[in-house]
Formats: C-alpha cells, structure tokens, sequence
C-alpha cells in the first residue's frame, strides 16, 4: 500500500512516469489531466465545462476537479494505493485532498516533484504528440513512433493537444508558478517533498524517483 503525489511543470514527464511506477508498485494512477481529456473527448457535461479552461491554459474549477478526484479515490482499484498526477494544482486542492484521505483514514507516503528548467519544458512541450486512445506520449524528435501519426502501443490515431501549441504553453507555465509552486511549499513544510532531477533517461529518472521514494519512506 502506496499513496504518491508526482509533482511537476508541465512537461516535465510526470505522465510517463506515473504510468511505469503505477505498474511497478501496482497502484492505480489518476491523472486528472488524463481524466479530463477522456470527458472532453466523449463530450460529457464535465468535459464540456472543463474544455474552455483547457484550452486556455488555465485550471479547471476545483469544484468539478474535487468531485472528480473524489469519485476516482473511492473506486476499489485504489485500494492498493494510488499515484497522483497533475493533482494537487492549486493549495485548496491539497487541502481538499488531506480532507479526503482523514476521512479514508489515509495518508501521503511521498510527493515527488520532477525538476525541468522552463527552456527544456517549451521544447518537449512543443513536439509532444499524444495517443487519443491510450495517453501514450511521444516527442517527435527525442522520442518518435515508428509511424508518424499512429500510436507504437494501441495503433490508434496520434495528435497534438491544443494546451501544448505556443501560445498556450506560456499561459500554462505561469500557471504553475503561481498556482502551483505554492503547493510545493505546502508539502515542504510538512516534510513530505523531494525534489528529483527531471534531465535524464526515462530509466534513469525512474530510478531516481524510486531511491527518493525509499528515502522518503524511511523517515515516516
Ligand atoms: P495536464 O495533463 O496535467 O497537463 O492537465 C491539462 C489541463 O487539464 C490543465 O492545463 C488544466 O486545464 C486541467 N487540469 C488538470 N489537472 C487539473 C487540476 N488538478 N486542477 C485544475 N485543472 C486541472
């Protein structure tokens, strides 16, 4: 049983990562970024509301995050333990968060933030190409499908979000200055951050998230 924040800017491979230590430590990632496409996708009602906020860059109301992330946290696949990713955004939010997890009689066993400088973030941003079907991300230079437009892994079709196009991403990265460094210190203080080096292999950065994970754990 595991329960871990993944922090990060976007970019920064909080996606890539949450998906290999979901299946390393079987426990169930939530990506609310993952959730929200899926819905904007199938045009739901939440999708429909969330797909404006989206597109411009900017957080989507915590009222419709919070029912969402409660919903997903009360499912039995979460029993196991669960690995956040792209939640908390905002300090409501983390102490929404610790709300619900009093309540399950729960708590955090680490927060891991990925480390990017704003450089190297604009440029993976700006060749990420992402499966409609699976999530699976792709760079088209550092990290290519063997078919341009078609996902290795479902076969299905590849796009560009509309978040990750220029004039977005700038609006996003001031969003997580403001929005969401403050959560960083949020959990800073209560001794539960590390930060780890996002410049790397993916396996390397893998390693490094779970030797600090290690750590994190050691002093609880
Ligand atoms: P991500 O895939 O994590 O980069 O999220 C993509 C977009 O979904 C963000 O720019 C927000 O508009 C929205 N989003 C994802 N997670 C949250 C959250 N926890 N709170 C508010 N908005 C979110």
């Amino acid at each position: 049983m595991m329960n871990l924040i993944l922090m990060g800017p976007p970019g920064a491979g909080k996606g890539t990562q949450s998906k290999l230590l979901s299946e390393r430590f079987l426990i169930s990632q939530v990506s609310t970024g993952d959730i929200l496409r899926a819905n904007v996708k199938d045009k739901t009602p939440l999708g429909q509301e969330a797909r404006e906020y989206m597109n411009r860059g900017a957080l989507v109301p915590d009222k419709l995050v919070l029912e969402m992330v409660v919903e997903r946290l009360s499912r039995g696949n979460c029993s196991n333990g669960f690995i956040l990713d792209g939640f908390p955004r905002n300090v409501p939010q983390a102490e929404a968060l610790d709300g619900m997890l009093k309540e399950g009689k729960k708590g955090i066993d680490a927060v891991i933030g990925i480390e990017v400088e704003k450089r190297e973030l604009i440029r993976r941003l700006s060749g990420r190409r992402v499966c409609r079907t699976c999530a699976a991300a792709y760079h088209v230079m550092f990290n290519p499908p063997v078919n341009i437009d078609t996902c290795d892994k479902c076969g299905k079709e590849l796009y560009q979000r509309d978040d990750d196009k220029e004039e977005t991403v700038d609006a996003r990265l001031k969003v997580y200055d403001s929005e969401t460094v403050p959560v960083v210190e949020y959990y800073r203080s209560r001794g539960l951050y590390m930060a780890v080096n996002g410049i790397g292999s993916v396996d390397q950065i893998t390693e490094a998230i779970v030797k600090a994970i290690g750590k994190g754990r050691g002093h609880t």
